[in-house]
């Protein structure tokens, strides 16, 4: 069961809102983004960030104020949380909240976005269920190593940027391999109880970034990226002879994201899954998607699209798309990416007295 999300005290807080909006965010993952996107917008800018991350975000002058936290928890506290209301503030969500922060319900300074959806993509059977809802075609999950049957991959509950993902093609080869993990460190024992086994589909890989706006009533395809990943990118640098002696093991740590360009007949495909998604969440979670999200797909060689993935909130990968993605510039001929989508959403909102529709 998803625990419950109450709105009442967020809604409430933000009715006794000025007009003049504070934007913050947890300075990391897409945070530069996020605060540039307000700025371009009008907004004053707040960064909550850790010590260590200070430099980033002092480095770009996009916040107008930084405050320092021991732990992204810390954001969770009265006193913090005051201070924010003080500012009229909205927080806007991305990846280091689901990792780190949990379920939200505690946070009663207003939230950008639908904290519902946020909750069903922290579980990987739940954004399963939803991406089957919506007709999309999924890669074959197993329920037990057992069962592997072809080359699949081991991924872990959570969002963790890939880390100790493994593949595997047979149940002997995901044991041997998952011990030598274990003890190499890079997963535990738990990781592998807990472990997702998932088909693998060998194709090209495609992350989308979507906006839901509640003020246009539509969808919008805003960028386009695919990974950089450690160590897969990195072993066909290395001649097969080799990688056979040294029983190279590609993982999957995200350290950035390039930008791609679809074929553009295959957008049609896209599109649909991106609207059929949407009509999806309205019924799981009332009123739906809000706002940015992400769909991770992989094309095969007949082009057919496997979506095996899905956030409700902004992906880092999104940042590849600023100041435009190609898309986002046919879109609205000027430059536009997802944190400054999501300040024009709340500026067109706060325009039209319709702020409450983008804090659920
Ligand atoms: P995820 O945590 O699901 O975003 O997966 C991390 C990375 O693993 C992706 O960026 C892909 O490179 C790879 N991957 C995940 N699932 C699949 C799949 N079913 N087939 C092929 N590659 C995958």
């Amino acid at each position: 069961m998803l625990p419950e999300i109450d709105r009442t005290k967020p809604l409430e807080v933000l009715r006794n809102y000025g007009k003049e909006i504070t934007i913050a965010t947890l300075g990391s993952h897409s945070a530069l983004n996020i605060l540039r996107g307000a700025k371009d917008e009008g907004f004053r800018t707040v960064c909550v960030c850790r010590e260590r991350e200070r430099i980033i975000y002092e480095s770009f002058g996009v916040a107008d104020e930084i405050i320092e936290i021991g732990d992204y928890r810390d954001l969770l506290k009265k006193s913090l949380q005051d201070e924010l209301v003080e500012k009229n503030t909205i927080i806007i969500p991305h990846g280091t909240f689901n990792a780190y922060i949990g379920n939200l319900n505690d946070l009663y300074v207003p939230v950008f976005g639908n904290r519902k959806l946020m909750l069903w993509e922290t579980i990987r059977e739940k954004q399963m269920e939803w991406l089957r809802e919506a007709n999309l075609n999924l890669p074959k999950t197993y329920g037990r190593a057992e069962d592997i049957d072809k080359l699949v991959i081991v991924k872990y509950p959570g969002a963790r940027g890939g880390a100790g993902y493994f593949l595997a093609s047979s149940p002997e080869d995901f044991y041997e391999k998952a011990e030598r993990m274990i003890k190499a460190g890079l997963i535990s024992e738990e990781d592998v109880k807990n472990a997702h086994i998932q088909e693998y589909i060998v194709g090209a890989n495609v992350y989308f970034t979507f906006f839901y706006s509640p003020v246009f009533n539509r969808v919008e395809l805003i960028a386009a990226d695919r990974r950089y990943e450690s160590s897969v990118d990195g072993i066909g640098r290395i001649p097969a002879e080799d990688q056979l002696k040294a029983k190279i093991n590609p993982t999957y740590t995200v350290v950035g994201n390039f930008p791609v360009v679809l074929r553009e007949s295959l957008l049609a495909k896209v599109l649909k899954a991106a609207r059929s998604v949407v009509e999806v969440s309205k019924r799981i979670a009332y009123p739906g998607m809000v706002g940015p999200f992400c769909l991770e797909t992989v094309f095969d060689d007949n082009a057919n699209m496997y979506v095996f993935e899905i956030s409700a909130r902004i992906v880092a990968g999104s940042n590849v798309g600023v100041p435009y993605s190609p898309y986002s510039y046919v879109l609205f001929g000027e430059p536009m990416y997802a944190g400054r989508r999501i300040a024009r959403e709340i500026r067109l909102a706060s325009d039209k007295n319709m702020l409450e529709e983008l804090v659920y």
